[in-house]
């Protein structure tokens, strides 16, 4: 993360303050312990207390200098969802509208993994939820920076699902707003995972092409800042950083594995205070360091598609090696890193950046478009796979894989053997229906309980589908029905064989 500073409610409100005077810090303060107190008993896998967790997500978003109102729904993220306090209770205690950022978070984590794949399903709850509140999924996204940052705690086929959802859906998503910073963070995190191997290759490489150049490049960050002050130009910042692994990786794929072709491997980023500086700036550099022919790019005078403004150029070092110069104004830097988050970041002075209009319906469209039409691939390449399986709900969201042709029946005994014994009415889609009826793709289940029938309905054998409720429903009869009806039994069960 970007701060080394302690994980702590104290520099959380350090943090805030800094960039944003008129916090309310009462206000957070009181929501970390209305989070912590609801929380209470409650640990991570990997043994920290629970608080931790929405503490340090917090803690991320302070980090991109993001409204405070963010901060605190952060810090309430998981407490309606996890605890015993309810929305009700969060709306009384901080208002409607960190309520209904709380809410946001909380429609998005009910859909829980139970079966294979269940992309398409998620990704329409991400886009409802991006429609009702872009803030949410700032939200999510260092709830899920944090997630992965703690992944060893989990078991290995978790961590890459987790990573994997987050590389495909997540990091392209956070990419499509613009979210530069957490994009990478993202990826980054989740690339590990997802491709361990690679992640490793890719590492060992870059810090190998890096190796023993810290020195030589302290001395260009020296060099770099002196001639640019010796020409009057105002520096906000110099900073020097590696490309992040995960775009290299992608990169060197484009690039046929070669580093050579690798211009940014290391890069300078130069902040400056406005236009003209950005080019006054570049010429000097360009007397200092040979550029490489045809890599200066304008992206000042003309942005890409997403809106990023920059100018960069490729130049030869002392070791006929190449390097990478990003020269900027502080706005473009802000709507760089953060994109759509711009609009809810403070400057230094405590004062919120005045933003372009939010193109939101538009905007929306195309990454649903985007994401949708990759994902129609993946459901090709599946298809084999999941034929033969229907998705459908619980009534709090889980979800259920079942073989087609499945009926409640067979999703009672899904869920627990006693739900499927004592089953006795079902409503599909909150609609009472008959336990025979043949269930569909994402229809939502609820079973009604008799608690004081005996047991299951041999007569179910004629239309249920798993083995699952097949056997539970044979067992029941054996252990149950003796005597006379021995002779029945065994006829029957022919006849339910098929
Ligand atoms: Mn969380």
């Amino acid at each position: 993360m970007t701060s080394t500073s302690k994980i702590t409610i104290k520099s959380l409100l350090q943090k805030v303050t800094a960039y944003n005077p008129q916090a309310d810090l009462d206000m957070i303060q009181l929501a970390y312990d209305f989070a912590k107190d609801a929380h209470k008993g409650q640990y991570r896998k990997s043994g920290e207390p629970y608080i931790i967790h929405p503490l340090t997500a917090a803690h991320i978003i302070a980090d991109m200098h993001i409204d405070y109102i963010i901060v605190i729904a952060t810090l309430l993220h998981d407490v309606p969802e996890d605890t015993e306090r309810t929305l009700e209770d969060i709306e009384k205690n901080f208002g409607k509208e960190i309520m209904r950022l709380v809410r946001g978070i909380t429609k998005l984590g009910k859909l829980k993994y139970r079966g294979v794949e269940r992309y398409l399903e998620n990704l329409r709850k991400m886009f409802v939820a991006m429609a009702e509140d872009i803030r949410v999924m700032i939200i999510k996204f260092a709830d899920r920076i944090n997630n992965l940052t703690t992944l060893d705690a989990l078991p290995p086929q978790k961590q890459y699902r987790i990573a994997l959802e987050s590389l495909e859906i997540y990091a392209p998503i956070a990419n499509r707003l613009g979210m530069a910073e957490m994009k990478g963070q993202l990826e980054d995190l989740s690339f590990k995972y997802v491709y361990p191997k690679e992640y490793q290759r890719v590492k060992q490489l870059r810090d190998e092409k890096l190796a023993g150049k810290e020195k030589y490049l302290k001395g260009v960050h020296v060099q770099a800042e002196k001639e640019l002050k010796d020409a009057h130009i105002d520096i906000i910042s110099i900073d020097g950083r590696k490309k992040r692994l995960y775009s290299f990786y992608k990169k060197l794929q484009r690039k046929d594995n070669q580093v050579a072709k690798i211009y940014d491997l290391f890069a300078f980023r130069i902040i400056v205070k406005d236009v003209a500086d950005c080019y006054a700036s570049l010429g000097i550099l360009h007397k200092v360091w040979k550029p490489v022919k045809g890599r200066i790019k304008d992206y000042i005078s003309q942005p890409k598609p997403n809106g990023y403004q920059s100018l960069h150029t490729t130049v030869f070092d002392d070791h006929g090696e190449v390097m990478e110069f990003q020269i900027r104004t502080r706005q473009m830097q802000e709507e760089a890193e953060y994109g759509i988050a711009a609009h809810w970041h403070y400057d230094e002075y405590g004062s919120r950046i005045p933003k372009k209009q939010v193109r939101w319906a538009q905007e929306l469209a195309e990454i649903q478009k985007e994401i949708l039409n990759k994902l129609s691939d993946l459901e090709e390449i599946k298809v084999d796979f999941l034929q033969s399986r229907i998705f459908v709900f619980t009534p709090k969201r889980d979800v259920i894989d079942l073989p087609e042709g499945a009926t409640p029946v067979d999703f009672a005994y899904h869920i627990h053997t006693d739900i499927g014994n004592k089953c006795k009415a079902t409503l599909i889609n909150d609609k009472i229906a008959s336990l025979d009826t043949v269930l569909k793709n994402g229809d939502v289940v609820e079973i009604l309980l008799d608690k004081n029938r005996k047991g299951p309905n041999p007569n179910w054998l004629d239309f249920v589908k798993t083995q699952t409720a097949k056997n539970h429903i044979r067992i029941h009869k054996k252990t149950k029905l003796t005597g006379w009806l021995k002779s029945v039994l065994p006829k029957k069960n022919t006849r339910d064989k098929k």
